[in-house]
């Protein structure tokens, strides 16, 4: 595989991926134009493709060095799963021939019984299929050829994110069209909704990482004193580069790129030693598969670099934690990006039905949108004012939000004129200015000609938010067909259905600042529901509601839904146990034996200096052997604490009753004993203490 330059870019992009191009190289003319039919227009896949499509696939995967082809598939356990087969087929002169048939490619059965089902399957009831989903491409990782699948049992539930991701695309297309007829646009055969995920990661030194059991165990420092500097003085966001970052992006990027993932943009995040990646926008079901794929390869090439990439949404104490950007916009089959305003926004009808859509979906269903981005490391996040709060609204802006206006009073808005910035400088280029402000506070913006959905956690998979964003905003686009298709008068019944949706779901949009305490009192007598913690929320997820919602659009059926619940809460204990037990672990182990070691040097030196005459002014090794000893009875204490809350979790009646005592109990215990570990931290000697701390890790590299 050549290097990257500037010079072959071009050739390089998706050079690891069975893309079109490479199809129509490859593939008989009448072949490759079925495969495309089912690729575009969503139809069955015709019974002999398969078979000439696979061997087409390895001739490629081999020339590319390929030894292995796997189902690529996405369990919920929110990551992607694979199993490799090597292509070989023995012969009967001892020999192999590499081989990889049409049933091989349309169909696997991996054993399902060791994946989170949520009570679907008994461990006993073991298999599962894998089902190849055309509409991604085929890739090659390391020397394997991916095929990228869905995932569901034998009885035929489902058990991956991708499954419901496909059919929440379809509702969205299917309600899309028929309003897009009813302005009769009937050249649109397909809506398809558009991702473009940024990705917030933080970069350390590995052999730091090493060092540090939490990180290591569960993805976070657990333990950790305040360092002399943080964030504070603003200079890393958006700062210069330094060398083995810029590195590290442009490997990354090289790599990214022969997976045909557009990264595009590249910085410096506000917290030390953090940073962002942001991709091109594309299909959503593909920039779902990409999303993982960057994330995996975030973490494999640090390895190479000597680097640790962190993805947990909370790594560190006192500074930022890391999110994940959700940009969302549909776009039709002839190129029509469905929120672009155009240059008269107010009288676009048209993108203002598919905005009050938006809108309307994000209130009926907030507490369902706020429930895809829970999770125990999303939960440090979320309300601390270095991400949204738990409270989900939309800001719009001053000119939108004025469009909203006129439509509900039937009053027409002024018109507004181009803002021109004035530098001052008479060389400088005059700037048009955008209509509104950015708004970095609020949980899901409108910026320009997409909603940017911004609450959801770096670790997590994208596919959660986006079945549900796609379902609700078709849940809605559905009922206005309902109503319009059976209109006399079009334009008459369009205003009115506008209007009354404004009026009736304007409490979501809020433009102000969403981290102040005004707006968690406001928004209660507005009442939007604040879902603080993961618990909280998921016991929401099953609400009538939301049953009904899924089974109406045959995304989930009340068992499928009732599954992911299950799944959801016992991941969330399962994280704050882990978390639990290793704190224990390290505060047995490691800070005790150190805090032991430091106040016996104390203690002797204290003693020795006694020794030697009342003259000698021992009040330095009696103040701190006093404050060790005081400080690490607490310290024991608090061990003893959490391990006796951390057993009553056995005794909890549910899974939802469980990981409300986590929430509740353990976690508060949890800090406790983090609060006099660091505070140990803070006074003991440097070369006693066990593992490196803040400032060692954030501002190495
Ligand atoms: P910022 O969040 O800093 O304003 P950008 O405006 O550069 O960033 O865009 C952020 C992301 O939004 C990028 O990944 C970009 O590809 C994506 N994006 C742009 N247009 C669309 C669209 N129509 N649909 C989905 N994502 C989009
Ligand atoms: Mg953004």
């Amino acid at each position: 595989m050549p290097d990257v330059t500037h010079e072959n870019i071009a050739d390089i992009f998706g050079s690891k991926v069975f893309n079109s191009g490479v199809m129509r190289k490859r593939l008989p003319k009448h072949i490759y134009a079925s495969l495309l039919k089912t690729i575009k227009e969503d139809l069955p896949l015709e019974k002999n493709v398969a078979e000439v499509v696979a061997n087409a696939m390895k001739d490629w995967a081999l020339e590319l060095g390929a030894t292995h082809f796997t189902h690529w598939f996405q369990p919920m356990t929110g990551i992607t799963a694979e199993k490799h087969d090597a292509f070989i087929n023995p012969t009967e002169d001892g020999k192999v021939i590499m081989e990889f048939s049409g049933k091989e490619l349309v169909k696997g059965e991996p054993d399902a019984s060791s994946f989170p089902s949520g009570g679907l399957r008994a461990t006993f009831e073991a298999r599962g299929y894998t089902a190849w989903d055309p509409t991604s491409y085929a890739f090659i990782k390391g020397s394997t050829l991916c095929i990228p699948t869905v995932f569901c049992s034998y009885s035929g539930e489902i058990l991956d994110k991708k499954t419901p991701l496909l059919r929440s695309m379809k509702v969205l297309d299917t309600h899309a069209v028929r309003i897009l007829k009813l302005f009769g646009k009937d050249d649109v055969k397909k809506v398809t909704t558009t991702i473009g995920a940024e990705q917030e990661y933080f970069l350390i030194e590995r052999d730091m990482f090493k060092e540090r059991k939490d990180l290591i165990l569960t993805g976070r420092t657990l333990f950790g004193a305040k360092p002399p500097k943080g964030q504070e003085m603003e200079t890393h966001y958006f700062g210069r580069i330094r060398g083995r970052v810029a590195a590290y992006m442009a490997d990354l990027d090289k790599e990214l790129w022969r997976l045909g993932i557009a990264s595009k943009t590249s910085h410096n995040e506000v917290a030390p030693s953090q940073h962002e990646m942001a991709p091109i926008f594309t299909n959503t079901n593909t920039a779902t598969d990409h999303n993982q794929l960057v994330m995996e390869f975030m973490q494999r090439v640090a390895y190479r670099h000597d680097l640790a990439c962190l993805l947990h949404e909370k790594p560190f104490d006192f500074v930022n934690g890391s999110g994940k950007h959700n940009n969302f916009s549909m776009s039709t089959n002839t190129g029509e990006n469905l929120l672009e305003p155009g240059d008269d926004p107010v009288n676009n009808k048209q993108f203002l039905l598919f905005l009050c859509a938006c809108v309307e979906a994000v209130n009926k269903y907030s507490e369902l949108l706020r429930i895809t981005v829970a999770s125990a490391g999303n939960d440090h996040r979320l309300g601390a004012n270095e991400a949204p709060p738990a409270i989900v609204s939309i800001f719009l802006g001053e000119q939108l939000t004025a469009a909203l206006k006129s439509i509900e009073t039937g009053k027409p808005v002024k018109e507004a004129k181009d803002l021109v910035l004035e530098m001052g400088v008479s060389t400088l280029p005059k700037l048009i200015m955008d209509a509104t402000d950015r708004n970095r506070t609020s949980p899901f913006a409108f910026t320009g000609n997409k909603f940017e959905f911004r609450m959801l956690g770096s670790n997590q998979s994208i596919a959660g938010p986006n079945i549900t964003l796609n379902t609700i905003v078709a849940d809605v686009l559905g009922n206005y067909a309902d109503v319009l298709e059976k209109a006399d008068d079009f334009d008459t019944a369009l205003d009115a259905l506008l209007q009354k949706s404004v009026t009736e779901n304007k409490r979501i949009v809020f433009n102000g600042n969403n981290y102040s305490e005004e707006w968690v009192e406001e928004a209660a007598r507005r009442g939007l529901p604040n879902l603080r913690t993961t618990p909280e929320a998921l016991a929401e997820y099953t609400s009538d509601k939301n049953v009904k919602l899924f089974a109406r659009h045959n995304i989930y059926t009340p068992a499928e839904l009732d599954s992911r619940y299950e799944i959801h809460l016992d991941e969330y204990s399962k994280t704050i146990n882990i978390e639990a037990l290793t704190m224990l672990n390290i505060a047995k182990r490691e800070i005790s034996p150190a805090v032991v070691t430091y106040t016996k040097e104390v203690c002797d030196t204290l003693l020795a200096k006694k020794s030697c005459g009342d003259f000698i002014d021992v009040s330095a090794e009696s103040t701190l052997a006093e404050r060790l000893s005081q400080l690490s009875g607490k310290f024991i204490r608090s061990i003893d604490e959490l391990e006796k809350i951390l057993a009553g979790a056995q005794d909890t009646a549910s899974a939802q009753a469980e990981a409300t005592y986590y929430c509740d109990q353990v976690i508060p215990a949890m800090e406790e004993l983090r609060k006099f570990a660091d505070e140990l931290e803070s006074l003991v000697g440097k070369k006693y203490w066990p593992y490196p701390n803040y400032e060692d890790i954030l501002f190495y590299i």
